[in-house]
């Protein structure tokens, strides 16, 4: 039989007399259930075809965050068609404050406790020092969005899903002093300091493909307890030294066994850890049964 992968023709074997095609072309003969924590389904190319290659790689929950007004809009439209696959999370992204005056900001704020019984969680919103964007919002503006919206996810006691580029101590310090109790700082790549308080906290961090060779994000994974750990691909960001690729949700295969190799630990016992993980953190327990 031939059979291709990625519209790559391979004499890969088939998985029990069914062929799986993975995102990074390695055919697996075990696949895991696993969550996407973190994706922004709203920028896809071929929703359609990458939610049905995520199902074909085992993943069974998709966290879909939005970053403004327009894609939250899209993506709770996307997570409605998609019931007990895609849930959503509503954010307020440093990047998109720039282009936010105050009443889109206040607009958002609101967009976001109107429909916060729909969601799953807060995010994608943060901090993000680097400096072209604080040239577009300075940090007293993005402190002041992210004040807002962590008390919102205070208040309903929703988790939040945190980008802490360059920022990774005033995040932390911000979350904590919020009263928020959950929450992930995605694609962690900071210090080692702030890492053991947000271990302390009982917070999260997530890893993403980049785990495969990312030297900064590794050393994060490796620093932290599976028990703190989340899975997620960011998509559709570009991963890739040598070899570029624009992520999808079936990526989160990619960061499976970045952990799992990081952490010489059998992929089963990581993909079991993280999915439980993942459930328990954004309070899905039981709906994959009613799927
Ligand atoms: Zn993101």
């Amino acid at each position: 039989m031939v059979l291709f992968c990625r519209g790559v023709q391979t004499n890969a074997p088939t998985c029990a007399g069914r062929p799986v095609c993975l995102p990074d072309r390695r055919w697996r003969t075990q696949i895991y259930k696993l969550v996407d924590t973190h994706a922004h389904l709203d920028e896809a190319e071929d929703l359609d075809k990458a939610l049905d290659e995520a199902r074909k790689a085992g993943v069974v929950v998709i966290i879909a965050v939005g970053q403004d007004y327009e894609s939250n809009l899209k993506t709770l439209d996307i997570a409605e068609r998609r019931n007990h696959f895609v849930y959503p999370a509503l954010g307020l992204h440093p990047w998109s404050l720039g282009k936010m005056n105050g009443s889109k900001v206040d607009l958002t704020l609101r967009q976001i406790e109107d429909n916060i019984e729909k969601t799953v969680g807060i995010g994608e919103i943060g901090l993000d020092y680097d400096k072209r964007v604080i040239a577009a919002a300075d940090r007293e503006r993005q402190k002041e969005a992210f004040k807002a919206v962590l008390e919102l996810a205070r208040r309903h006691d929703k988790p939040v899903s945190v980008h802490a580029r360059y920022s990774w101590k005033d995040s932390f310090d911000m979350v904590k002093e919020s009263g928020v109790k959950r929450a992930v700082f995605h694609w962690y790549t900071g210090f080692s300091s702030v890492l053991r308080e947000i271990i302390a906290e009982g917070y999260f961090i997530s890893a993403t493909p980049a785990g495969e060779y990312h030297d900064e994000h590794r050393r994060a994974i490796r620093e932290t307890p599976l028990q703190n750990l989340l899975l997620e691909t960011d998509c559709p960001v570009t991963y890739g030294r040598e070899i570029k690729y624009q992520a999808r949700p079936s990526d989160v295969v990619r960061s499976l066994g970045a952990v799992a190799q990081i952490k010489a630990v059998a992929e089963n016992i990581v993909a079991d850890k993280t999915t439980e993980n993942a459930l328990r953190f954004f309070d899905l327990p039981g709906r994959i049964e009613k799927a």
